[in-house]
């Protein structure tokens, strides 16, 4: 986790929004979990951002562009003989035919 103020202020301290405390009898901090994310910044109140968290959707977003470019491929038209690239469903450029990935 790295948590930076979603404002860039500077800030270096955030409270955990949604957080369990535990205590002792005498009612002083022991230990704490975090319930949910969601921190705020405490210099300025802005909600904060865990660039902890940015590499994996950045991963997931790459994945996510490796899958779309499966979809499409080059096709060569039967009617023209024309090498296209297209996408599922579509015409052939030259010839107006109906193409078929794979
Ligand atoms: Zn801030
Ligand atoms: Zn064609």
């Amino acid at each position: 986790m790295l948590l930076v103020c979603s404002r860039k202020c500077g800030g270096t301290l955030f409270r955990a929004l949604f957080a369990e405390v535990d205590v002792d009898r005498t009612g002083i901090y022991q230990d704490h979990r975090v319930t949910q994310p969601g921190y705020v910044c405490l210099n300025c109140g802005a909600p904060a951002l865990d660039l902890g968290e940015v590499p994996a959707a950045l991963e997931e977003e790459a994945r996510e562009d490796e899958a779309s470019s499966i979809v499409t491929a080059d096709v060569l038209c039967p009617v023209c003989e024309t090498m296209v690239q297209l996408d599922a469903g579509m015409e052939c450029p030259n010839c107006g035919s109906p193409l078929e990935v794979g």
